[in-house]
C-alpha cells in the first residue's frame, strides 16, 4: 500500500492537474492556499471535495499550518452548500487515508457530502459498536498508547 502511495508523484497527480487547469473541474471556491470542487461522482447532490494546493497525500503529510489553511475554510464552504442546496438536512465531512481506508486519490482532499431526506440519498456507513468486546484495561491502554505515541510526535 504504501509503495503504491509514494509512486504517485505530483508530477502525474490528477487533483494537482485541476488546480492548475490542466483538467476541467467544476470550481466551487479557491483562495491562495486551497482549492475546492465538485467530486464528479456526486455521491449526494453538492458533493463537493475541499483540496490543499500544497501537494500533500493525506493526513499524515500535513504540517500545522497547512492545516489550519485548510481546516479554517471548511465552515464557510459548507454553510455555502448549505446555502445552495436549501434541502440538505446534514453534512458528512469525510477524509479517507490510505488504500485501507478508501483512499484512491493520493493528493489528500476533505468530502463534504450534504445529506438529505430518506434512508437512501448516496452515502450510508456503519459505526460497529465493539463495546463489549473489550476490557476496561485494554480501553486504558489503547488511550494510553496514543497519549505517548504523541508525546513523541512533539518530540520529532
Ligand atoms: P477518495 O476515494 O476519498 O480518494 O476520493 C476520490 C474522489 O475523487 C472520488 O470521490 C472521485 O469521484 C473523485 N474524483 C476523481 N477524479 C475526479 C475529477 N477529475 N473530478 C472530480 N472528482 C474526481
Ligand atoms: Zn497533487
Amino acid at each position: 500500500i504504501i509503495e503504491c502511495e509514494e509512486a504517485t508523484a505530483m508530477t502525474d497527480c490528477i487533483f494537482c492537474k485541476i488546480i492548475e487547469g490542466q483538467i476541467p473541474s467544476a470550481k466551487v471556491y479557491e483562495d491562495e492556499d486551497v482549492f475546492a470542487f465538485l467530486d464528479i461522482t456526486q455521491v449526494t447532490p453538492g458533493h463537493t471535495l475541499v483540496i490543499p494546493k500544497t501537494h500533500v497525500a493525506n493526513i499524515f503529510e500535513y504540517d500545522e499550518d497547512l492545516a489550519a489553511k485548510v481546516m479554517t475554510k471548511l465552515p464557510k464552504i459548507s454553510r455555502a452548500v448549505r446555502r445552495a442546496f436549501p434541502d440538505m438536512l446534514g453534512l458528512n465531512i469525510l477524509n479517507n487515508n490510505g488504500q485501507a481506508a478508501g483512499q484512491t486519490v493520493f493528493h489528500s482532499h476533505i468530502h463534504l457530502i450534504p445529506r438529505y431526506q430518506g434512508d437512501s440519498d448516496g452515502f450510508g456507513w456503519s459505526f460497529a459498536d465493539n463495546s463489549k468486546s473489550y476490557t476496561a484495561e485494554e480501553f486504558s491502554a489503547r488511550a494510553a498508547a496514543i497519549d505517548s505515541a504523541l508525546a513523541q510526535e512533539e518530540e520529532a
